[in-house]
């Protein structure tokens, strides 16, 4: 990260890029995840590479369910790993949520090795190693989940989720935040509170507004909850993107 100076117009993009690469040398990251990371990327280019207000307000939507939900997951997959680990580790302790490995190609390996950065990255505790429930209506691989943690949770977190598993979370009753640069993908067509923004500015933003909440009343937070609308934000993003507005 060191090589590239911090004045290039396309710094933070470079720096994402070369996060997913170290994620695919570590093994944290599949090679896949590239693919998505260039589509995140275009997307973002569109958006102007800034958090748009109706992602500001998403996110703290978002904060105010955390910080309401009984129990809340947040769930990591390799490019999440890569690119926000401690960030995630900071959201997590800031509305008291677990953080639960949960990935598309699982394998032994990678799950360990996530679980390994998360700890190296102030992570105690890490879920998703038991893996002994299974969402509904997915193939096997790809419904693992553990029985205390995605499976029970009230409030969960996907960032750049798969759309069926998306789509399968939803069918199970859970308030859904899904982080996506890409409006018209389904993982955001499904969520309760869609976040049309890039997951490094996503995630540090919704622990500020966590911060700012924390005192905040139960009517307070819910009222926030009721005001939002879902698919105003998605309008809104793709506006962005169509037209630059
Ligand atoms: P589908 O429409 O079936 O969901 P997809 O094109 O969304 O397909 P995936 O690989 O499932 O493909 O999802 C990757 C998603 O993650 C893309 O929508 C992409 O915009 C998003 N994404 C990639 N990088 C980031 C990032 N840094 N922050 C937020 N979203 C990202
Ligand atoms: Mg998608």
């Amino acid at each position: 990260e060191e090589e590239i100076p911090e004045d290039h117009p396309r710094y933070q993009d470079l720096i994402t890029r070369h996060r997913i690469e170290n994620g695919v040398e570590k093994g944290i990251t599949h090679l896949q995840g590239m693919h998505a990371e260039g589509r995140g990327s275009a997307f973002d280019y569109l958006l102007g590479e800034e958090t748009i207000p109706s992602a500001d307000a998403a996110e703290r939507v978002a904060a105010a369910h955390l910080l309401l939900a009984e129990q809340p997951v947040l769930s990591i997959n390799g490019n999440v790993a890569a690119l926000v680990p401690g960030e995630m580790v900071a959201l997590a302790d800031a509305v008291d949520a677990d953080l639960e490995v949960n990935l598309f190609n699982r394998t032994p390996e990678r799950i360990e090795a996530i679980a390994e950065h998360l700890r190296e990255h102030g992570a105690e505790d890490v879920k998703g190693l038991t893996a002994d429930a299974r969402i509904p209506n997915l193939d096997h691989q790809r419904a693992k989940v553990d029985a205390d943690g995605i499976y029970a949770a009230d409030v969960v977190v996907v960032p750049l989720e798969d759309g069926d598993r998306a789509e399968a979370l939803q069918e199970m009753e859970k308030t859904e935040i899904v982080i996506d640069l890409n409006p018209l993908s389904r993982s955001p067509q499904v969520a309760e509170v869609p976040i049309v923004d890039n997951i490094i500015r996503a995630v540090p933003n919704m622990t500020v507004h966590a911060e700012e909440l924390a005192t905040a009343s139960e009517d307070e937070l819910r009222a926030i909850i009721e005001e939002f609308d879902r698919e105003r934000a998605l309008e809104a993003a793709e506006e962005r993107i169509r037209n630059g507005v």
